[in-house]
């Protein structure tokens, strides 16, 4: 029997990368999954390799009408989420200096208007015993060149933890944040192909990691499912790494 045998997940950004590699997980784990992201097309290949178990919502979780849509689609297909992962997420590479006002707010936008809003609109279906995790990175508790805004979003992330587990104090609901280190994924292998400085940059991250090398996004998804079954029923406010140690030394 998997650990999940029965639950229902929504999984935001579940297209790709960590998203992508815990849908996977979860739904191998006897969940059903409910996955988002803007890219139809790459939804319906999520959905293809997947197989049955998931259903796709196309949509931006910084848009509370997408938020609304989604929402209404798991009510009406499941009733009740038990796991909440608030995954979507975006960067960009750029020192203080040559910050745009635009990068700025995207970045803000998605990372933290969105998984504050994913979360408030879910809790309507969520009950006693139910998981939220919210994505977190390293780059909250660390300083990393020009990744400054990223960086100032994912450590409003994690204090979303710290404070909403006392806001949801009496309803068994438990939040915590996930927090990879450099991590394989498609995002952000493209960002290191857009910054032109991939050799370097990915040179840095490996000798600033323990382990020696990038994370894969399965091991970030084992840890996704630690923290969605019952394993860590006294966990909450909880920050937990996936980092390679990272961020730990
Ligand atoms: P990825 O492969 O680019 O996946 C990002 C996912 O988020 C995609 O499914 C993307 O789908 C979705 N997304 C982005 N903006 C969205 C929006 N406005 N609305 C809905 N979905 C949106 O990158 P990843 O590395 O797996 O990133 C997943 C999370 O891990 C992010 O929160 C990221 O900050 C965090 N993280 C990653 C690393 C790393 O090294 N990879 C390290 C620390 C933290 P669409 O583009 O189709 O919308």
């Amino acid at each position: 029997m998997g650990r999940l045998e029965g639950k229902t997940a929504v999984i935001t950004g579940g297209n790709s990368g960590i998203g992508f590699a815990t849908a996977q997980r979860f739904v191998a784990e006897g969940a059903y999954v409910f996955i988002t992201g803007r890219r139809k097309e790459e939804l319906d290949k999520a959905v293809e390799a997947i197989g049955p178990g998931v259903t796709a919502v196309q949509g931006d979780v910084s848009l509370l009408d997408d938020l609304d849509r989604l929402f209404a689609t798991v009510r009406a297909e499941r009733g009740t989420i038990d796991v909440l992962f608030a995954n979507a997420g975006v960067g960009a590479l750029a020192p203080i200096g040559a910050i745009t006002e635009e990068s700025f707010d995207v970045t803000f936008d998605v990372n933290v208007k969105g998984t504050l809003f994913t979360v408030q609109k879910a809790l309507p279906l969520m009950q006693n015993g139910g998981s939220v995790i919210l994505t977190g990175s390293t780059t909250a508790s660390m300083g990393t060149p020009a990744f400054s805004v990223y960086s100032a979003t994912k450590a409003a992330v994690r204090n979303f933890a710290r404070s909403w587990a006392l806001d949801l104090k009496t309803t068994g609901i438990r939040v915590n944040v996930l927090s990879p280190g450099t991590t394989a994924t498609p995002g952000l292998l493209d960002g290191l192909a857009r910054s032109g400085q991939e050799g370097a940059l990915t040179a840095g991250y490996i000798a600033q990691t323990p382990l020696g090398r990038m994370g894969r996004p399965e091991e970030t998804a084992a840890v996704a499912l630690f923290l969605a079954s019952d394993d860590s029923s006294y966990m909450t406010g909880s920050e937990v790494f996936v980092d390679g140690g990272m961020a730990q030394v």
